[in-house]
């Protein structure tokens, strides 16, 4: 399996095509998810290439992780969230759509489900949701 350096997350990361970022280091950018499951809905990836978590190297996933951790907390501010689930798909069988690594994170709440997968977002709403996860960034 090789990279492919045309997939959508490679031309976000050039900025080839528009995204909601809230958050960049030197390694990872965390961005709104254009089919958001929940309100905080962000994905967090490495700035250099890797499919996914198979061939992705310890430092990576080490810096990813770093990132996932501080989204977060960041999503638990944001939305008052009671909980965050994550999500990382590995391969067309394992559910991945997008092939440059990522993760998912989530703000749950007491009692909620996921919404469906596959259905495009409000673009008012997921910026709106986009300030929030950046003012609470801030505050961390
Ligand atoms: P996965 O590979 O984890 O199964 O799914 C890819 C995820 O990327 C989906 O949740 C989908 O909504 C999201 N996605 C697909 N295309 C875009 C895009 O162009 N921009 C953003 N922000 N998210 C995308």
């Amino acid at each position: 399996m090789t990279y492919d350096s045309d997939n959508i997350f490679a031309k976000i990361l050039r900025d080839e095509i528009p995204s909601t970022r809230v958050y960049e280091d030197a390694d990872t950018i965390a961005f709104m998810d254009i089919m958001p499951r929940s309100d905080g809905h962000v994905l967090v990836v490495p700035k250099t290439p890797c499919r996914n978590m198979l061939d992705a190297t310890a430092e990576q996933m080490a810096a990813v992780m770093k990132t996932v951790q501080l989204m977060s907390r960041a999503l638990m501010v944001a939305f008052e969230a009671d909980g965050i689930t994550l999500q990382q798909f590995n391969e067309t069988a394992g559910g991945q759509e997008v092939f440059h690594l990522h993760f998912h994170v989530l703000a749950r709440h007491e009692g909620d489900r996921l919404g469906a997968p596959g259905k495009m977002g409000d673009q008012v709403v997921i910026s709106q949701n986009a300030d929030k996860i950046r003012a609470s960034i801030l505050d961390l």
